[in-house]
């Protein structure tokens, strides 16, 4: 019996000895696991560059490569960046704000008391229908810049502007006047959201030398053709373009310029596309993937989109920074 019984312990110890060997060799795999991941976190907090980027990346966002971030912007576009504090720019300041339905704007004291009544200034080369048109300087001056190069070519512009800057007052007093039926909503917009209130548009009639004035919409590639094909190259845009009213809320009134700016109003143009869709486009260009324009003249633009708690910008080149009045910053390299 006894000689049965001591193989038995033997056994018994044997198989203690297996599973204590399996126990411990799982521990020093686990060990080893979470040893590895640590330096993994702690080795990725070390590279992590010194740029967020915006969370519309997802495919960045995901990635898990060997080199930083930094280095995915220098290989997709070869241009320098440093990230500056973006909390100095006012995300409703700037040529490239939206203001639509759904996105109110109010131009503050200051930046009215700018505005420049174009009846005081100059205007040889375009007429008013009225002494109250008021644009921001930037408007006016590229307004300027357009119809001088109009009568330098042809001796005399036919546009007419009726209509620029409106405060919530005058909207008022315009949506009244204009609103007769339930229809005519569809064309203007309630005080406090109208791109009026920017300054930075006006809307036309034509007017020939004989005295005679038309509506743009209908009569301007007869009689202002150059315009048509040419305000895109200095900043305007059509800015409610026919079938776009589910973007913009107001369906085609091709006689609304507004200015945005080069490079900006000629990618808008030659795509076909409204505000709403360009800016929209935009939030998925981020500085590490900027969208890149190029004018017919080969100059280069590099486009993108910041939050405004992370501005990215060139670190060398010249660049310019725009509100999108909805809590983006929109930056313009020229390279
Ligand atoms: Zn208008």
């Amino acid at each position: 019996m006894s000689n049965n019984y001591k193989p038995a312990i033997r056994k018994q110890k044997a198989v203690l000895g297996t599973s204590a060997k399996v126990i411990i060799a799982l521990l020093v795999v686990i060990v080893i696991t979470l040893a590895a991941f640590l330096i993994k976190i702690i080795a990725s907090q070390a590279l992590k560059p010194n740029i967020v980027y915006p969370p519309e990346r997802p495919d960045t966002e995901t990635e898990e490569t060997p080199h930083t971030r930094a280095e995915v912007t220098e290989e997709e576009t070869s241009l320098e960046t440093r990230t500056v504090d973006g909390s100095r720019y006012d995300t409703s300041d700037g040529t490239l704000i939206l203001v639509n339905g759904k996105t109110a704007y109010s131009m503050p004291a200051d930046k009215e008391k700018e505005l420049v009544n174009l009846f005081e200034e100059r205007h040889e080369n375009f007429t008013l229908s009225n002494s109250n048109v008021t644009l921001s300087r930037v408007c006016y001056e590229a307004l300027c810049r357009m119809t001088d190069s109009y009568a330098e070519r042809f001796g005399y512009c036919p546009l007419m502007l009726t209509s620029g800057y409106r405060d919530s007052a005058a909207q008022q007093a315009f949506y009244d006047d204009f609103v007769v039926n339930e229809s005519d909503k569809v064309y203007v917009e309630l005080p406090g959201y109208s791109d009026h209130h920017t300054g930075l548009c006006f809307d036309v009639k034509l007017y020939d030398s004989g005295g005679n004035s038309y509506s743009y919409g209908r009569y301007a590639t007869e009689k202002a053709a150059w315009i048509v094909e040419n305000y895109k190259y200095y900043g305007f845009i059509m800015r409610y373009p026919a079938n776009k009213g589910s973007f913009t809320g107001i369906e085609g009134e091709s006689n609304h310029f507004r200015y945005v700016g080069m490079p900006h109003s000629l990618y808008i143009t030659n795509k076909g596309i409204c505000l709403e869709e360009y800016l929209n486009l935009l939030r998925s260009h981020p500085a590490s993937d900027p969208l890149t324009i190029v004018t017919e003249d080969g100059d280069e633009y590099e486009v993108w989109y910041c939050p405004s708690d992370s501005l990215t910008v060139p670190r060398d080149l010249p660049y310019t920074v725009s509100g999108d009045n909805r809590g983006g910053l929109i930056v313009t390299c020229r390279k």
